[in-house]
């Protein structure tokens, strides 16, 4: 049986970097649906042409192409033990397919870790973000590269997201509100749904979530 231990809150709460992090203590590969689309995004696929435009605008790219997406990435041979999925599921109906694909593949959805973070530090944190070509994610406050602008890894030009001006983020996180946050509900159902603090610094935050793993396990 395949663990897929799925990390959800709002824009801006950590996820992305959480995720990372925990896949690096426990050696599940991170899974990352908006890392995937801006990988098609950079390689002008067909994905990424049909997916420019609901990222530039802060909308969720339709249900169908997102979850062929995942699934196609899941099927692949490092995700056998289990998987940390970032940013998938966001709809009612991703979530009722991920269930179908844990089903497919012998995996259970558990945990479902939701990273809590006050409304009011969202846009700030997002707005202080920079990211490197390899994924990494920074921060000019919470988590600043040794040399400002660039990678600590390979030095290269640190660039912030085209989603994160201001009024692209505040959209995201309505969209959140509308369409994400009803899955907390849909976990707490199925009675697999972990709070944790994300209003604690990072090392606090990771280790709240690898706390909940081990008392899983
Ligand atoms: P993220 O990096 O998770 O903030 O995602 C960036 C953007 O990618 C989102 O604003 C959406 O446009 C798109 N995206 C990522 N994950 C999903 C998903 N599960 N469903 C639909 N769109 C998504």
């Amino acid at each position: 049986m395949s663990q897929y231990v799925v990390l959800i809150g709002p824009p801006g709460g950590g996820k992305g970097t959480q995720a990372k992090r925990v896949s690096e203590a426990i050696g599940y590969p991170h899974i990352s649906s908006g890392d995937l689309f801006r990988k098609n995004l950079r390689a002008e696929t067909d994905l990424g042409k049909l997916a420019q435009g609901y990222l530039d605008r802060g909308e969720l790219v339709p249900d169908d192409v997102t979850i062929a997406m995942v699934r196609d990435r899941l099927s692949e041979a490092d995700c056998e033990a289990g998987a940390i999925l970032d940013g998938f599921p966001r709809t009612t109906p991703q979530a009722d397919a991920l269930e179908k694909i844990a089903a497919d593949l012998s995996a259970a959805v558990d945990p479902v870790i939701l990273i809590e973070v006050p409304d009011g530090t969202l846009v700030e944190r997002l707005s202080g973000r920079w990211m490197s070509k390899s994924g990494r994610v920074y921060h000019t406050i919470y988590n600043p590269p040794q040399v400002p602008g660039k990678d600590d890894e390979d030095g290269s030009d640190l660039y912030q997201r085209e989603d994160d001006k201001p009024e692209t983020v505040r959209n995201r996180i309505k969209v959140y509100e509308e369409q994400t946050a009803p899955l907390i509900a849909y976990y707490q159902q199925r009675k697999v749904l972990r709070p944790v603090d994300g209003d604690q610094g990072l090392d606090e935050v990771t280790h709240s979530i690898l706390t909940v793993l081990e008392d899983e396990s």
